[in-house]
């Protein structure tokens, strides 16, 4: 089944539909089936009714984790089997894959923040514990956390800008949301 008109509702299965949105938003996929958010592995597309369909998979690799050929952990991707119509989310967290609702995603996305603050932040106590005599201990720890945050910021503007398609433009949407933000912070600091 085929949409032929683009304004029609969705209706088709969602193989056919995620094609078909794929299409419309010039979205590449190298899924056989042309699911947008699939990758493609061709070993989960081998079988004729049984696909798996799998979005890119984010997780933790590097030598931290002090195991070579380690898989990976906090994994997260999206997965769906069959035609796709039915996607979920799944996270390897204590070694289990449970599937999350997206109130759980959403859940995870902000701890996920959290937690990558608090290790910068550990991080930067760390660095000045080991050089003591030349970076003073001065910093509190709520400061020291909100330099981390500045810190992860400025790491996520940079991937931001790195997969901008119109860097410049990301850039004078990044000046007006500080130029708002000063404004706020202006307005909560002038006494009433
Ligand atoms: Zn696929």
């Amino acid at each position: 089944m085929t949409i032929t008109d683009p304004n029609a509702p969705a209706v088709t299965p969602g193989g056919q539909l995620a094609a078909d949105t794929a299409r419309r938003h010039g979205m590449q996929s190298d899924c056989p089936d042309g699911v947008a958010w699939c990758v493609g592995e061709p070993g989960n597309h081998a079988g004729d009714d049984d696909h798996r369909h799998e979005s890119r998979e984010y997780n933790l690799t590097g030598a931290y984790l002090q195991d070579p050929g380690h898989h990976g952990i906090a994994a997260f991707q999206i997965a769906a089997w069959g035609d796709a119509s039915n996607p979920t989310l799944v996270f390897q967290g204590t070694g289990l894959w449970p599937d999350l609702t997206l109130k759980q995603g959403r859940e995870l996305q902000a701890d996920a923040v959290t937690w990558l603050v608090g290790v910068t932040a550990t991080i930067r106590r760390y660095a000045i514990a080991l050089e003591p005599s030349t970076t003073p201990f001065t910093e509190t720890e709520t400061e020291q956390e909100s330099h981390a945050a500045f810190s992860v910021a400025l790491a996520a503007l940079d991937v931001a800008l790195e997969k901008s398609p119109d860097p410049a433009r990301m850039l004078a949407a990044m000046r007006a949301v500080l130029d708002l933000a000063a404004d706020e912070y202006a307005q909560a600091e002038r006494p009433s």
